[in-house]
């Protein structure tokens, strides 16, 4: 599986979090079904153009033009606090994270292949892949679902100035001008491959040159994917990727979000409520579980009302899951434990449907509660079926853990409580109040904490 990763430029906002949110979840999901799953996710460190056009400058060295670093050091930056943010979410890490810098000599070798077919040729140093050649042959518009015709009609007649040969072509390795400091060697002059480059060069050295899974955000497939899907055709003469998987974008009270638009608000703005827009604080868990319940094909609408509804929707979900262990087991069941676990399973071989999973598993919350207020019964298998099917989708496939941060606000505060009641229990245990140190160590387990008596003393822990 490969997806498109950032361009390391800028933190990570909402939008990008959601692709790596729906690639993590069928990252996870295959993984728990025993696939074998190498994951290739990358990192555009250079070629990425300011709007998206063959002419302009380069993302990266205008950032580090602007605040007067080395390209590299934007990158580093970004790439850490991009890792931060992930791992704050519970996002898997990759299998593997390449750069399109570290892969410059990959993809000229790719360039070559499609100078050999015709399809690629070279202007004054720059190298660029001609699409109706490669339309003649080929269904160039296949992904986006775009005409050619409509394409050529579309595109602005060239000056005469111009190095392409048509409008609709586009770079696969350009000239640096003087000022443009990322350059590299190549047969055709100093310079730097087209951004779509790096993306085929990387997968088809990861994942060979037909694979399963394509994804990124929907917004990626014209040009960039389009373009992707024609260099591999034009460079191995076969389709590279088996399946293309696109997420959807997320909107704000309705609206698009975006800088110009007023409405962006950042994660760390998500994190601390320091908004206009935001009427407290949301953590990561918070903005995991509300990001499973809308289909990845779907467009997410951000709200507080929403936001706040998943707070408590998390919480519900994991007192639950921390609950099974304790419930009560009786000779016979009188709920179906197989079936909820059928329907689990099934919303997500069904295009990953996680919101429909997710309701079924809020089904097993009414379960766990009604067996826990004896009104209903389970055995002790049907309990473990119970207690693997929450592991499995709370923890495996949704990725999602206790949210002690939200749920206390102040984890220095929750260590104190915590010190306290284990010297209440301490206390008990010396009186030999064995109902009173056991009822502690139960209520807190049911909560999630792992007490544990040891030779030194008492610990705990916070189970995942
Ligand atoms: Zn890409």
């Amino acid at each position: 599986m490969y997806v498109c990763g950032p361009t390391v430029y800028s933190n990570v906002h909402l939008g990008n979090l959601r692709t790596f949110m729906s690639f993590d979840v069928i990252f996870r999901y295959f993984q728990h079904l025993d696939y074998k799953v190498r994951y290739v996710r990358n990192i555009t460190d250079v070629g990425h153009i300011v709007d998206d056009v063959d002419e302009g400058e380069d993302k990266i060295a205008k950032k580090a033009r602007l605040e007067q670093l080395e390209p590299m050091e934007v990158v580093q930056r970004y790439t850490v606090d991009f890792h931060e943010i992930l791992g704050a979410f519970n996002f898997l890490p990759p299998s593997i994270e390449p750069t399109a810098t570290g892969h410059i000599i990959e993809q000229i070798e790719i360039i070559k292949k499609i100078i050999d077919t015709g399809i690629g040729y070279e202007a004054n140093g720059s190298v660029y892949f001609d699409v109706e050649k490669f339309a003649s042959e080929n269904d160039y518009g296949k992904l986006s679902g775009r005409k050619i015709e409509d394409l050529i009609s579309n595109t602005r007649t060239l000056d005469g100035q111009d190095e392409k040969r048509s409008g609709l072509d586009f770079a696969i390795w350009k000239k640096a001008q003087p000022e443009h400091i990322m350059r590299w060697p190549s047969p055709w002059s100093d310079g730097f491959p087209g951004w779509h480059m790096e993306c085929t060069a990387m997968s088809c050295k990861y994942l060979g040159e037909t694979f399963d899974i394509h994804g990124g955000g929907m917004d990626l497939t014209f040009p960039h994917h389009e373009a992707e899907m024609a260099q591999a055709q034009a460079a191995h003469g076969k389709p590279a990727v088996r399946y293309w998987m696109h997420n959807n974008m997320i909107t704000l009270n309705g609206q698009k979000m975006g800088k110009s638009l007023g409405n962006a608000i950042s994660l760390e703005q998500f994190f601390s409520g320091d908004h206009p827009l935001l009427e407290k604080a949301y953590s990561p868990m918070t903005i995991r579980f509300f990001m499973l319940q809308a289909h990845y094909r779907s467009t997410l609408d951000f709200s507080n009302e929403a936001l706040q509804a998943s707070e408590k929707g998390l919480e519900r979900l994991m007192k639950a899951a921390a609950k099974i262990e304790t419930l009560p087991i009786s000779e016979t069941s009188s709920v179906n434990i197989s079936e909820l676990k059928n329907n689990c399973f099934a919303a997500m071989a069904d295009d990953m449907n996680s919101p429909i999973a997710m309701s079924y598993l809020f089904e097993g919350v009414k379960i766990i509660n009604s067996v826990a207020d004896g009104k209903s019964t389970v055995t002790s298998a049907d309990r473990d079926a119970l207690k693997s099917l929450f592991n499995a989708f709370v923890f495996d496939i949704f990725g999602l853990k206790a949210d002690i941060q939200a749920e206390t606000g102040n984890s220095e505060v929750l260590n104190e409580v915590i010190a306290l009641l284990m010297k209440l229990r301490a206390e008990a245990k010396a009186n030999k109040d064995w109902a009173t140190s056991d009822k502690i160590r139960n209520e807190l387990a049911a909560i999630g904490f792992d007490i544990k008596d040891g030779k030194d003393g008492v610990s705990w822990e916070l189970k995942k």
